[in-house]
């Protein structure tokens, strides 16, 4: 192998430097967009805490976390390691693109590479992927197609572009299939409670409570549509001043029904009683993750779309039978599908050719 030149080696210490610099700005895209906050305005950065912008020299990425030991200068509250470890992701993935891909290609998976983190990061905290990363990514897409069709691995623009459209229209039905076709398999989860369980349902306001056992949540968290159905089996239940036995309670976002009889949960005010069993709605992704899954498809084609599917599936899985198993997770958790949407695509940008030839050697055996 030969030695690469220094100027090699200077354009390395770029890439990296501009990665950082980069995570810098992604940091602020993942506070604020969530919150609707302008990313431009104000354009210094501040503090969380107490509001007071951040000098520039405060603001140096990767150092200024390490100097000030992650705490703010001026009021001294804690800054979330988050802010530390997403610059330095950045700043290694833009590195790692740079030694992979030719330089065209590997200024438009900057670009992406940016857009995955911050849709990973703000999918984790809030459970939603913004349009701007979304919608965004998917134009982003197809914009950088046209000016690098080898992307869609085309020569003609207009046919890679036409990839690229096409690609993310597959993501999006895909998912949309996934999420409709599998709203019946998977749009519950069946959860058997160790022993009989007391729970309890305690009307606030608009909202309600509601306890089992040691967990509690909010009552509309449980529910993404009209049609969601929870059941409770329940050994003995309390509505209000009834009591039942061995029941099944049929809950909706606004109704309770027990056999024939329907109680509107705006009119009741508690419901309590001992489960052994319980059924509850689950929406397996959002529609942010179908959108998402579009942008993944516009910049790396159709292949890469069910190979994210796949891989994210399996990834998701994975840790969240794991973190179950372990403790670390309670059943009511929800667990976001677009990180793992993310990593299946980045796993798929930089080995999935090697990935596609490791499969075919295998078949051709
Ligand atoms: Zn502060």
């Amino acid at each position: 192998m030969e030695t690469p030149a220094a100027y090699e080696w200077l354009f390395r210490v770029f890439a990296f430097v501009l990665g950082a610099t980069v995570g810098s700005f992604l940091n602020v895209c993942i506070y604020r967009l969530p919150l609707d906050l302008s990313v431009n305005e104000p354009r210094r950065s501040f503090c969380p805490a107490c509001k007071k912008p951040i000098p520039w020299q405060q603001n140096i990425p990767l150092f200024s976390w390490l100097f000030l030991r992650g705490k703010c200068a001026n009021c001294g509250v804690k800054i979330a390691f988050r802010y530390f470890a997403v610059e330095l992701l950045t700043a290694l993935l833009f590195l790692a693109v740079w030694l992979v891909f030719p330089w065209p290609i590997a200024i438009a998976y900057w670009v992406f590479v940016g857009l995955l983190i911050v849709a990973t990061f703000i999918d984790f905290a809030h459970f939603i992927i913004p349009d701007e990363v979304t919608i965004g990514g998917t134009i982003a897409g197809l914009v950088a197609s046209f000016i690098l069709p080898v992307l869609m691995e085309q020569d003609s623009r207009l046919r890679a572009v036409l990839y690229s459209l096409g690609a993310a229209a597959l993501g999006y039905a895909l998912l949309w299939l996934v999420l409709e076709g599998g709203k019946k398999a998977f749009g519950k989860t069946r959860i058997r409670l160790e022993a009989p369980t007391p729970f309890s349902w305690v009307r606030e306001g608009e909202d309600a409570e509601f306890v089992v056992g040691k967990e509690s949540g909010l009552w509309s968290d449980y529910f993404a549509r009209e049609s969601d159905l929870m059941l409770l089996h329940c050994d003995e239940a309390q509505v209000d001043a009834r009591h039942f036995e061995n029941v099944t309670l049929q809950l909706r976002y606004d109704r309770l029904t027990i056999a024939e009889e329907s109680f509107p949960l705006d009119a009741t005010d508690r419901i309590s009683g001992v489960v052994r069993e319980l059924q509850i709605p689950r929406e397996a992704m959002g529609r942010g993750d179908l959108k998402f899954l579009a942008a993944i498809g516009a910049f790396l084609g159709w292949r890469a779309v069910f190979f994210s599917v796949f891989a994210g599936s399996l990834a998701g899985s994975l840790v969240g039978l794991t973190t179950l198993a372990l403790g670390k997770r309670s059943w009511s958790a929800k667990i976001p599908f677009g990180p793992y949407l993310a990593l299946g695509a980045l796993v798929w940008m930089f080995f999935g050719p090697a990935l596609v030839g490791w499969y075919a050697g295998l078949l051709a055996r």
